[in-house]
């Protein structure tokens, strides 16, 4: 019964962001450029042809832990192989 009402209390517990962290201490942007207004295989945009996209211009951010440079690595090798 404890174990079910922690769960409950943890389930329920909320926090309200008050400020953020500065600029300088920022891991991950989101970019401007619309995931939708890009094709996957390429990388180039469905709006301009000839024009590639790739990394964190692109409006994808990720859990730190590699997530974000492996967005970067393969977006790059595509954008660049093509
Ligand atoms: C402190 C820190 C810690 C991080 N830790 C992690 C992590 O643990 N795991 C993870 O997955 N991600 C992490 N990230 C995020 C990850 O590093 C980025 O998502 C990734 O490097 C983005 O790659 P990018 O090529 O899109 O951009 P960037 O790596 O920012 O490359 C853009 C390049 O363009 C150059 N540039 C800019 N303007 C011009 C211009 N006008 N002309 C020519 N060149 C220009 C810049 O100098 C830069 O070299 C971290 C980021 C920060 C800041």
């Amino acid at each position: 019964m404890d174990r079910k009402n922690i769960i409950s209390l943890l389930k329920r517990f909320s926090l309200t962001v008050k400020s953020y962290r500065p600029l300088e201490e920022a891991i991950v942007t989101s970019g401007g450029v619309d995931v939708k207004e890009i094709e996957p295989k390429t990388m180039e945009s469905k709006l301009i042809k000839g024009l590639y996209f790739a990394g964190e211009v692109i409006d994808v951010d990720c859990y730190t832990g590699g997530f974000n440079l492996q967005t970067a690595f393969c977006t790059g090798v595509l954008a660049g192989e093509n």
